[in-house]
């Protein structure tokens, strides 16, 4: 996946769903500090810093350390479960997930490439009827 990441831009945090909720420049002790808020379902991280670059690298690192597994990795696989992701990493359907992102089926759950869904999978097609 061609991704380039502009540090200044949030660009690459909406590329995977990561939507701006608010973005403020303000001035402490006379000095210019900016503050980014992002959303993603019910997931929020904030990052604040001098420059937009800062700011925004300080969410990146947030995002990397945890928040968003799929960070480096969003052409990740995901199991589709009653029309959303086993993982729950979204309350959204597949058409509004982060681009690059793909599915399958529950019969295909040996190819997920996501830990979220593979560490749910088998337990969930246990609760299927046909499995019963
Ligand atoms: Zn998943």
């Amino acid at each position: 996946m061609n991704d380039p990441i502009e540090p200044s831009s949030p660009d690459d945090l909406r590329r995977r769903g990561w939507r701006v909720a608010v973005h403020n420049d303000y001035r402490q002790h006379g000095q210019h500090w900016t503050f980014w808020l992002f959303t993603r379902g019910s997931t929020c991280v904030k990052g604040e810093g001098r420059t937009d670059a800062e700011a925004l690298d300080s969410v990146r690192r947030q995002l990397r350390s945890g928040l968003d597994p799929w960070f480096d990795n969003p052409r990740a696989v995901h199991v589709l479960y009653g029309g959303f992701p086993l993982c729950g990493f979204s309350q959204e359907p597949p058409v509004d997930w982060p681009e690059g992102m793909t599915w399958v089926g529950l019969s295909e759950w040996e190819k997920t490439t996501c830990e979220g869904c593979r560490a749910k999978g088998p337990e969930h097609l246990r609760e299927l009827p046909a499995n019963r």
